[in-house]
């Protein structure tokens, strides 16, 4: 039997009995946790707040035999501008998913937890675009897994600066178009141009405090976010229910 006191945000959360909700929870140096939340659906119950998918608490945990209990919490951000608007909703909604998703139990994956938090606070008071949130974060989450594109060079011919770069996306690999051939390896590989190349670099190589900190025309976006979306569902090898949602309120 042990408290413990820990900086935790809900990734999913499931009705259980009549009051209660099992939390999925990744909590600061403890990686993903199953939580349960006794009463935090009455009326007036202290755990209502910090039980809620998105919240970002102080959370007192018992633990009894390997099971955890919240007993207190204190709201840190509620990401409330995320939480009330359905489009944002459903993007930190995929965010969870895809961080449960990799989320290792009781271990942390380090930046994890900060690149959650960090996109979550840019698509609520930021105010960056979804689509270049959503992308770096993508591509982020890949790097972290351990599964960086490698895309300082064509990993063919070595040219720093393919004219038509693609990024190829089972290998993770920087190639010419004209290159392809020599590639050896089938799968697909997605367009970028200049601009978009310069983006997954700078997500990828520079300081994860300034992730969001660029602008893209629309066409090099559209380019960046196609490239993203389809780097991570093919490194992670599945695809993400909440994802679908996401594209249904908002193509
Ligand atoms: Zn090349």
């Amino acid at each position: 039997m042990a408290h413990t006191v820990c900086r935790g945000i809900v990734l999913r959360e499931v009705d259980y009995k009549e009051s209660d909700k099992i939390l999925t929870v990744l909590a600061e140096g403890q990686g993903k946790r199953t939580v349960k939340a006794q009463g935090c659906r009455r009326k007036n119950s202290p755990l209502a707040a910090g039980s809620q998918l998105l919240v970002l608490s102080e959370m007192t945990l018992y633990d009894y035999q390997d099971r955890l209990s919240l007993k207190e919490t204190a709201t840190l951000n509620d990401f409330r501008g995320v939480r009330e608007d359905l489009s944002k909703l459903a993007l930190g909604s995929y965010f969870a998913e895809v961080t449960e998703a990799v989320a290792e139990e009781g271990v942390e994956t380090p930046g994890l937890l900060s690149l959650l938090l960090n996109s979550l606070y840019a698509l609520d008071k930021l105010g960056k675009p979804p689509e270049l949130v959503k992308a770096a974060f993508e591509v982020k989450l890949t790097a972290l897994e351990g599964y960086e594109p490698m895309v300082d060079a064509c990993a063919v011919c070595g040219k720093a600066a393919p004219e038509r770069p693609r990024l190829n996306l089972s290998e993770g690999v920087l190639h010419c178009a004209e290159c392809r051939s020599e590639l050896g390896e089938e799968g697909i590989s997605m367009p970028l141009d200049g601009a978009a190349l310069a983006a997954v670099r700078h997500v990828t190589g520079g300081d994860p405090k300034r992730l969001f900190s660029f602008t893209l025309p629309p066409g090099s976006m559209e380019l960046f976010a196609n490239a993203a979306e389809s780097f991570l569902l093919t490194q992670l090898e599945r695809g993400f229910r909440t994802l679908d949602f996401y594209k249904s309120i908002t193509v």
